[in-house]
């Protein structure tokens, strides 16, 4: 058995699989006497995990580190060390940069290296100087870390597809993140199972284009999603993000077929017009996408979609603008996330002439996002009488409050013993509120 002697702080910035890697590198380091710490200040070491796709990600990353050598300097005043790690796409796109920037740093590491992190802090402990590692390794990470080892709670990510071929124009992951590369099912099988042993009644499966999944042990994504339908005890799955050229028919098929298969979608379209859609090299028309999410609502009547905006990609006339806007009104969303295209070093959109002036970019993103809102307050308000399922997570923000989760993905809220967390009870919905519901129990547990 190991005895924690050291606290780990883990600053993690950016989307559920930088969540999701947080947590396993705390697994790699648990071994070596690591336990995870809320502060960085008292911490042995600290990792930032760093996303690289928000604007002035490098910049941010700087400035934090600044406060973190603050720190590390008065630690070794005292006589204690220290280890101040990189992690993530940032380290993975700045490399040797951030060393030159801050060679106060002890580790740099991209995301597909993280297995390596105990040999990395052996090194780092030796003072043999900063360690980088930001190699696409041969092996394949996932074959090199332990199981995972923390509850995630009721509600957990698990992470199966890593990686992207798809070169979208605006977008650093084929660079950072490298290759897509696929987990096999036997070990997400195993990792969802011991999820559902450790109180996960909700996976929600994760990749930078995770309906691209080809593992070994299932038939594309769909295949994998029976057989993991078929744990028992797993009561909702969900995956995410997907691209809309890899939706094909045995997913759509899927949606059909497996209730556990949440209704609720998010299929990221960027931009309504064609001619954009071109230059962000995605390889479908904005019919294209019409025409699956047709597909897509005959086999779920009652799904839900989602998706990601780009307002502003250099070419982007007002023109295409509205077709974005008519594309919205079209289909009809229940929650996106908008940007305005800001160019990432070494992607090809970055380079390109026609850059749109910052004061259109904020108007455009404005209306979008006012439509968007108007959309997702309709979504909700239709909410409002029915009586449906809901995972509850937890106690709520009040006293007497439980939380939980309705089929498409809207945090429910009603009065109800915190006993009930883990299960699946049917509320009927009384009010509804921008991003949430309020609600009512109607019965205890309704399934298992
Ligand atoms: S498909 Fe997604 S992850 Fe891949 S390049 Fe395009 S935006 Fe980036």
């Amino acid at each position: 058995m190991t005895v924690n002697t050291k606290r780990l702080h883990v600053i993690t910035w950016g989307c559920q699989m930088n969540v999701y890697d947080s947590g396993r590198m705390a697994d790699v380091l648990a071994p070596l006497g690591y336990a995870p710490t809320e502060l960085p200040e008292g911490a042995d070491m600290v990792i930032l995990n760093t996303c690289h796709i928000r604007d002035k990600a490098a910049e941010k990353v700087f400035s934090e580190l600044g406060r973190l050598r603050l720190l590390k300097l008065a630690r070794e005043a005292e006589g204690r060390k220290m280890i101040l790690a990189v992690a993530g796409c940032v380290a993975q796109a700045e490399g040797a940069e951030i060393l030159a920037r801050a060679p106060y740093v002890d580790i740099v590491l991209g995301p597909q290296t993280y297995h390596r992190l105990p040999e990395m802090v052996a090194r780092a402990s030796r003072a043999a100087g900063a360690v980088i590692d930001t190699e696409f390794p041969a092996e394949q990470k996932f074959d090199f870390l332990p199981d995972a080892a923390a509850p995630q709670g009721v509600t957990a990510f698990l992470t199966i597809q890593e990686g992207c071929d798809k070169f979208c124009s605006f977008c650093v992951v084929p660079y950072t993140r490298g290759a897509e590369a696929s987990r096999p099912a036997a070990d997400v099988i195993a990792e969802a199972r011991r999820m559902v042993d450790l109180g996960a009644r909700e996976i929600t499966l994760l990749g930078q284009n995770v309906n691209a999944w080809h593992g070994t042990g299932a038939d594309g994504l769909a295949g994998l999603v029976r057989l993991l339908a078929e744990i028992d005890g797993l009561a909702r799955i969900r995956y995410t993000t997907s691209h809309p050229r890899d939706m094909d028919d045995a997913l759509i098929a899927a949606h059909a077929e497996i209730p556990a298969l949440m209704p609720f979608l998010h299929l990221p379209v960027q931009s309504g017009s064609d001619r954009i859609l071109a230059a962000m090299n995605r390889k479908h028309t904005a019919d294209e996408y019409r025409a699956l999410i047709g597909k897509l609502r005959a086999a779920r009547p009652d799904l839900a979609l989602s998706s990601d905006f780009i307002v502003g990609h250099p070419g982007e006339t007002e023109q295409d603008f509205e077709a974005t806007m008519q594309l919205i009104r079209d289909i009809g969303f229940a929650q996106a996330f908008t940007f305005k295209y800001s160019p990432r070093p070494g992607t090809p959109a970055a380079g390109a002439g026609m850059q749109v002036p910052e004061a259109e970019k904020d108007r455009r993103i404005y209306a979008v996002q006012a439509l968007l809102r108007e959309q997702q307050a309709a979504f909700n308000a239709q909410c409002v009488g029915l009586t449906i399922p809901v995972l509850v997570t937890g106690p709520g923000r009040h006293a007497g409050q439980i939380g939980g989760r309705s089929p498409w993905l809207q945090p429910v809220h009603a009065i109800g013993p915190v006993s009930l967390a883990g299960q699946v009870v049917e509320m009927t919905v009384t009010a509804s509120h921008t991003n949430s519901l309020t609600a009512i129990l109607k019965q205890e547990r309704i399934c298992a």
